[in-house]
């Protein structure tokens, strides 16, 4: 019997480890698949009900890091997921995604001899100011197999030198989720509790640094929200970063009174919401491809992307930080330009199949 540990640690996490556990379930003659949640999102609404909602297990490990600066959380979780990988022993350690938990357990195992493998590998914004993007590097450069969700980023590893047989184009295990849980989803009735109606809303997120880190650029970014408030409906659900930011700098008085402001949303509400929209202006990863598999329109308010698919294949469109071109581009599509979009190649719910038929087939035998 092999032994293999997933790591999870933030929110975005939560939604790629499930279908993973869940694909394994398969093989449980042969594998046993246990949990590690590192407690870097800790609270109810940022981790609990993704595993309640998600149908996950209790995390087999717990380690209850919590916040800190990027240096204390990423010491925190080496030192603890060390102990674990001691006493455990597995023959493969998962990690996913690029949050700190993703890079920190890769360097633990990397240094006990430990296989490791990444999943959503080789995506690239090509900014080193994002802390996502350290977390990339790192955990590939490290990682003995990387599984890939789109062509470019098997390129982009490639380019870095590593070597083919190492990488695995699979698919996208967030997107797996969506589509498993897309019958729970449609069943939400978050819209009549928001009084909204489906295709006649805005959905917005923010919570990446560069735009919510400083009193300007979150100040800039009320005046959007208050301009696409006079728009239509907005709902808003606000990331703990986003809302400790918006207290420090005085700026919660502000946002209008025409938005609907709330708590970061479970995930079936969350993905009810997404679909609806008639448009979501966004700063995250994964809501970029939600959007794109559901044919959602999706401005991201970034100066890159590290999903380019999302762009070149979805319904995603790069706007950039120049808020003035954001309110633009958002009237052009409240107007009805709408940017026609595909479903990028393999995203078809079977990733985590595939991952594990390599993984417990080729990779542990
Ligand atoms: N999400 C959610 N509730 C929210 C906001 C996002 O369930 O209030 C989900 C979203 O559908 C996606 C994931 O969280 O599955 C994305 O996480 P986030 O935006 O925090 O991180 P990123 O993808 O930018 O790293």
């Amino acid at each position: 019997m092999k032994k293999i540990i997933s790591v999870v640690g933030a929110r975005p996490n939560f939604m790629k480890v499930a279908p993973i556990h869940k694909a394994f379930q398969a093989y449980t003659d042969k594998v046993q698949h246990l949990i590690c949640h590192t407690g870097q999102h800790f609270d109810a609404k940022m981790s609990e009900v993704f595993f309640e909602q998600l149908e996950m297990p209790k995390p087999h490990f717990f380690l209850g890091i919590g916040g800190g600066s990027h240096a204390e959380q990423t010491a925190k979780i080496m030192i603890e997921f060390e102990k674990i990988v001691l006493s455990e022993k597995p023959d493969l350690v998962i990690v996913v995604g690029d949050v700190n938990s993703t890079m920190a357990c890769t360097v633990v195992t990397s240094k006990l001899g430990v296989k490791t493998a990444h999943v959503e590998a080789g995506l690239r914004s090509f900014d080193r100011e994002m802390p996502e993007e350290i977390n990339r590097l790192v955990t590939d450069v490290l990682a003995d197999y990387l599984f890939t969700t789109e062509e470019k980023a098997h390129q982009n590893l490639l380019r870095e030198g590593i070597s083919e047989d190492k990488i695995f184009f699979c698919g996208n295990v967030m997107i797996d989720s969506l589509v498993h849980f897309l019958p729970k989803i449609e069943k939400s009735s978050i819209l009549t509790q928001l009084g909204l109606e489906p295709g006649k809303f805005i959905l917005c997120t923010f919570h990446r640094p560069s735009n919510v880190d400083s009193q300007e650029s979150l100040t800039q970014l009320v005046g959007l929200l208050n301009s696409l408030g006079s728009e239509r409906k907005v709902v808003f659900p606000i990331h703990p970063r986003t809302s400790n930011n918006l207290k420090k700098f005085g700026l919660d008085s502000n946002l209008s009174a025409n938005l609907i402001l709330t708590e970061p949303i479970g995930y079936l509400d969350f993905l009810h919401l997404t679909k609806h929209a008639e448009l979501i202006v966004t700063d995250s990863g994964g809501v970029q491809e939600e959007s794109t598999w559901l044919g959602v329109q999706c401005i991201t308010v970034r100066d890159n992307t590290e999903r380019p698919i999302t762009v070149d294949v979805g319904t995603n469109q790069l706007i950039g930080t120049d808020l003035t071109k954001v309110l633009d581009a958002s009237l052009k599509i409240l107007q009805g330009y709408k940017k026609q979009g595909g479903i990028p190649y393999l995203w078809d719910g079977k990733a985590a199949e595939r991952i594990t038929e390599i993984v417990v087939n080729q990779l542990l035998r």
